[in-house]
C-alpha cells in the first residue's frame, strides 16, 4: 500500500530524505522529543487553542479517528464557517489546516498559526503544501495568511485575541515558494514509497531550519576533536571535511584559520591546554573586592502571564549570589520566587538589598543579566539609576575564554560554563536533575504554575537552588584554578 505524505513529512523530507523515510519505516529510531522541545510543542499548541478563539463561529474537527475527520472535513464545507483542523487527502497526500476561513460564495483562506513573531521560510513552504493538497481536493483558495505573535502586544487584563496576534498575507510569498513544488513531492513520494533508505551524507541541512534529532546517530562516527568543533567553524567546517580533513589537528597549517582557530589548531596538535597568563592576569587584575558572582534564571512565555508585559518577554525567578571577601570568607544568597504572582518587583529589590555599593559583579556573558536588569528600570523606574550605576561593576567572565585566553580541548571549541567548569576545574554539572537553564524554566513553571505535588515541588526548588548555585560557585572555582595556574 502506498504511503501517505502529509504536511509534517513534507517538511522533514525538505530537510533530508533519510530523516523522512526513517520516520515512516525506522520510527523507533526517532528519539522523543527532550524536555525543551516538548515545551516548545507545547507553547505552539497553547498558541493554537488561542487563535480558535479569533473566530467565535469556528468549528473544531477532532483529527481522533482519521477517515471520519476527513469525512467530517468535507461534509462542513457546506456550513462556510471557519473550520479549525479540517483534513484532506487526495492522490497520497494529506493535510490538515490549522483555519480554513469561508470566503464569499465558495472561496476559502488558508490561515497558518505559528508562534513565532516573523514569517520564517519554512512557514511559506508549509502553507505551500496545503495549498496544493486542498486545491487538489477541489476547494478553491483565494489567500493565505500566517498569523503570528505580535511582539508590541502589552498585556492588560484578560488576553485580547485580536491583538496578540498579527496577520500577514502570505499569499504571493507562497505562490513562489510553490514553484518546483510538484517536483518535490513526487520525489518524496518516491522516498517514502521505497524499501531502502537514501544515503544522505551530513551536511549544513542537518541544522536547518531544525536540529535533526537524528544528529546524535548520524554525526557519532566523527571522532572527538573533529573539525567541526572548531570555534565559529561553519562553512568552514564543512569545506574541510569534504576535503577529507576530519580532526582539527589534520588541518594543514597554511590553512587559512582565525586567531582563535589557529589557537584550538595548536591545542588539538600538542594535545595542550593554552593559557595567555599575561591576559588571564590582566582580567584577574580587574576584580575589585568584595566580588560578587551573580546568575539568574528567567522564563518567557510566549503569551504574557502578568498585566504590563508583552509576549515573550522575561521573567527573571531566580538569582544565586556568592559574595567573596578578600580573606576569603564566603556567603550564598539567593532568591527563588515562590506562588503564582509576579515575582520581578520582589525579584529586584532583592537584588538592589544585597548587591552592596562597590565590589566587582562577576558574571558569565554580561548581555543577560545587564540586558534583564535594563528591562526591570524600564518597569520599575525607580530603580533605574541604581540599574545605571551597576554598569561599571560588571566583569564578564566568558571573555577569556570566548577569546581564548584559556582553551583546552575538552571544551569542544565552546566557552559555555557548562564546558569551561569542566575543563579548568574537573568539576561538571553531570547527575544533577536540573542541569541547564532551559530545564530550570521548564521546571520553575511546572512547580510554581502547573499540576505538581508537593513532593515534587519541593525537589524541583531544591534542584533549581542547587543548580543556580552552582553556576555562581563553579565561576568561584573557576577563577581560584585560573590564579592556581598562573
Ligand atoms: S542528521 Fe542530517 S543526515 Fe542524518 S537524518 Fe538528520 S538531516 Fe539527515
Amino acid at each position: 500500500m502506498s504511503k501517505l505524505l502529509t504536511k509534517s513529512k513534507y517538511l522533514v523530507g525538505l530537510q533530508c530524505s533519510g530523516y523522512l523515510w526513517d520516520s515512516i519505516h525506522d520510527k523507533s529510531k526517532i528519539p522523543q522529543p527532550d524536555k525543551s522541545a516538548q515545551y516548545k510543542m507545547d507553547q505552539g499548541t497553547i498558541v493554537g487553542q488561542l487563535a480558535t478563539k479569533y473566530f467565535t463561529d469556528g468549528i473544531y474537527i477532532p483529527e481522533g479517528n482519521f477517515m471520519e475527520s476527513i469525512r467530517m472535513s468535507k461534509a462542513l464545507l457546506s456550513k462556510r464557517v471557519p473550520l479549525f483542523e479540517a483534513g484532506f487527502m487526495v492522490n497520497g497526500l494529506y493535510s490538515r489546516a490549522d483555519i480554513l476561513k469561508p470566503v464569499g460564495k465558495d472561496q476559502w483562506d488558508i490561515i497558518e498559526v505559528k508562534s513565532g513573531t516573523k514569517v520564517k521560510e519554512i512557514n511559506l513552504h508549509d502553507v505551500s503544501f496545503q495549498k496544493f493538497c486542498y486545491e487538489q481536493s477541489g476547494l478553491k483558495i483565494r489567500k493565505c495568511f500566517l498569523m503570528n505573535i505580535d511582539n508590541t502586544y502589552v498585556k492588560n487584563g484578560k488576553i485580547d485575541v485580536k491583538k496578540i496576534f498579527k496577520l500577514t498575507d502570505i499569499t504571493d510569498d507562497v505562490a513562489d515558494i510553490g514553484k518546483g513544488l510538484t517536483q518535490r513531492i513526487e520525489v518524496l513520494l518516491k522516498v517514502i514509497n521505497s524499501t531502502t533508505r537514501p544515503k544522505v551524507p551530513i551536511s549544513h541541512d542537518c541544522k536547518t531550519p531544525y536540529d535533526c534529532p537524528l544528529k546524535h546517530e548520524c554525526w557519532s562516527f566523527l571522532p572527538d576533536g573533529n573539525v567541526f568543533e572548531l570555534s565559529r567553524g561553519g562553512k568552514k567546517s564543512f569545506d574541510l571535511y569534504e576535503q577529507g580533513v576530519v580532526l582539527i589537528k589534520e588541518i594543514p597549517d597554511d590553512f587559512k584559520l582565525s586567531t582563535i582557530q589557529s589557537i584550538q589548531h595548536k591545542c588539538e596538535k600538542d594535545c595542550k591546554t593554552h593559557m595567555c597568563k599575561d591576559s588571564i592576569k590582566k582580567f584577574i587584575g580587574k576584580l575589585n573586592y568584595p566580588l560578587y558572582y551573580l546568575d539568574f534564571e528567567t522564563i518567557n512565555p510566549v503569551i504574557p502571564l502578568f498585566d504590563g508585559m508583552k509576549p515573550y518577554q522575561r521573567i527573571p525567578f531566580q538569582f544565586s549570589l556568592h559574595i567573596v571577601q578578600e580573606d576569603g570568607s564566603t556567603e550564598h544568597l539567593s532568591f527563588l520566587a515562590e506562588g503564582k504572582s509576579d515575582p520581578r518587583k520582589k525579584f529586584v529589590a532583592e537584588l538592589k538589598n544585597v548587591l552592596g555599593n562597590s565590589g566587582s559583579i562577576i558574571v558569565y556573558n554580561q548581555s543577560f543579566e545587564q540586558g534583564l536588569l535594563r528591562e526591570l528600570a524600564e518597569t520599575f523606574p525607580k530603580y533605574l539609576e541604581w540599574v545605571i550605576s551597576l554598569t561599571p561593576r560588571f566583569v564578564d567572565l566568558i571573555i577569556p575564554f570566548r577569546k581564548f585566553h584559556y582553551y583546552n580541548p575538552v571544551q569542544k571549541g565552546s566557552a559555555s560554563i557548562k564546558k569551561v567548569l569542566p575543563a579548568v576545574t574537573g568539576k561538571s554539572y553531570d547527575g544533577m536533575y536540573i542541569a541547564d537553564g532551559m530545564t530550570a524554566s521548564i521546571r520553575y513553571i511546572e512547580s510554581e504554575f502547573g499540576d505538581c505535588s508537593e513532593s515534587k515541588r519541593k525537589k524541583i526548588r531544591n534542584s533549581l537552588e542547587k543548580y543556580c548555585g552552582l553556576d555562581t560557585e563553579g565561576m568561584i572555582w573557576i577563577i581560584d584554578e585560573l590564579k592556581k595556574q598562573l
